[in-house]
């Protein structure tokens, strides 16, 4: 399936032109392609098919409740990082007996409102947190189920922000405490039920190698904590990373069948990995992707509002900025920017692509070449759908921006954009 592609020289999504979008809608814009992140999950859900598993979609990673919709009707669980998000799912129609729930700080009234939902499993981090969802558990007349989230301490090769799987992380308890974690907890927790493992590495992984040297190291433990405690389930957690670069041309092969050396990490090249592996356990896999189901799936168009031409430098200044699209300033993030109705002599130039914030670190891009657009020219800033609105803020009084839900040809607004008095709500003068 294509799904971001030129058509006529204007570029599409899924058969829908993104020009016309910018224009009715006003940018900056998120615009979604439902048949994308469809596609994604259908094809990792297959690729899993040889175990018992759930994909549970992280949604920190684009929580609109379109999204969520669209995941929770293909069967999909959730894995969950607030009480927010959890309410989120909820709202879209999600099971919450499909969720786990992550993250090294999780409140009493986070802890409260997912035992009353009856959430699949708590994914702990600290052996304090565990004595403390035991308290409260205890208080409700609950047992809650839990999980320990290992860290392997292994390298994920990825973003120094983004990797989460080594032992100076913030995440995780240390593989070598792990057992003595679990065996407290099941002695001196009479409120806790152990029902899983869980690990979750570090994101944007390209590579194979760090998911099977973390399975590979975590399986032995598995199998003792099994047969120890006879839990459900073992989540590998996600991280399979994506490519920022794709072909836009109409017909080209979308990422996950281009040739290994662009891209070596394909679902089956993961699967192909990982499935032998957790095969015998004959457990539970659960696998938590958030950029691969989304990212992708979603662009962020800009319009430009000026050219400057300094010394150093030539910058197209665009009406989106960091706060709309914060990963190229935070993570480096590179991401692919084309202009939504393609120049006929294909020629480029060398410009920073900047916005309107009053940061230096307020850029989409730097040193890039790019078609030589001009004032009023529409940009797709591509594989924007993960870490793209989820992380946007009101920072400069900016309203957050629309979104956008595309399937074929069927336009929906699933945000409105936000009016000034939205972002005002809430705010009194003493
Ligand atoms: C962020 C996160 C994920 C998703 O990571 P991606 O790289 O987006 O797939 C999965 N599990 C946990 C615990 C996370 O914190």
């Amino acid at each position: 399936m294509h799904l971001f592609h030129y058509q006529n020289d204007r570029l599409h999504c899924e058969d829908t032109d993104l020009g016309s979008l910018a224009a009715k809608h006003g940018t900056p814009l998120y615009v979604y392609s439902k048949g994308t992140i469809t596609s994604h999950y259908q094809r990792l859900d297959a690729a899993l098919d040889p175990l018992d598993h759930l994909v549970c979609y992280a949604v920190k990673a684009n929580s609109n409740l379109a999204i969520l919709s669209t995941i929770a009707k293909l069967g999909g669980g959730f894995d969950i990082v607030s009480a927010g998000e959890l309410y989120r799912v909820i709202k879209a129609g999600g099971d919450p007996a499909k969720c786990t729930f992550a993250g090294v700080g999780k409140t009493r009234a986070e802890i409260e409102f997912a035992l009353e939902k009856g959430i699949y499993c708590f994914n702990a981090e600290s052996e304090a947190e565990l004595r403390y969802i035991n308290q409260v558990a205890g208080e409700l007349g609950k047992k809650a189920p839990v999980a320990v989230r290992v860290n392997p301490n292994v390298d994920a090769h990825t973003h120094a922000k983004i990797t989460t799987g080594k032992s100076e992380n913030k995440f995780g308890i240390d593989f070598d405490q792990v057992l003595d974690v679990y065996a407290r907890a099941a002695k001196e927790c009479p409120h806790l039920e152990i029902r899983g493992v869980q690990m979750h590495i570090g994101s944007q992984l390209t590579s194979v190698t760090p998911f099977r040297e973390a399975v590979e190291k975590v399986i032995p433990m598995v199998k003792d904590i099994q047969r120890l405690y006879g839990i459900q389930f073992f989540s590998i957690g996600g991280g399979i990373g994506i490519n920022y670069k794709q072909s836009l041309d109409s017909g080209a092969s979308t990422w996950w069948e281009s040739n290994s050396e662009t891209h070596p990490l394909t679902v089956q090249a993961y699967a192909e990995a990982v499935v032998p592996l957790l095969q015998p356990l004959g457990l539970r896999i659960l696998c938590e992707p958030g950029r691969f189901m989304v990212g992708n799936a979603g662009v962020l168009l800009t319009s430009v509002l000026y050219e400057k031409r300094g010394s150093a430098k030539t910058f197209k200044i665009v009406d989106a900025g960091m706060n709309d699209l914060i990963r190229p300033t935070l993570y480096e993030g590179w991401h692919q920017i084309v202009p939504v109705n393609k120049p006929a002599n294909g020629q480029t130039e060398l410009a920073d692509v900047v916005g309107p914030i009053c940061e230096s670190g307020d850029f989409l891009a730097q040193n890039r070449d790019i078609a030589p657009v001009q004032a009023g020219d529409v940009l797709a800033v591509m594989s924007a759908g993960a870490y793209g609105f989820t992380m946007a803020s009101n920072y400069n009084t900016r309203p957050l921006p629309a979104e956008i839900l595309v399937e074929g040809s069927k336009v929906s607004v699933v945000r409105e954009r936000q009016t000034l008095d939205d972002v005002l709500k809430g705010e009194h003068i003493a």
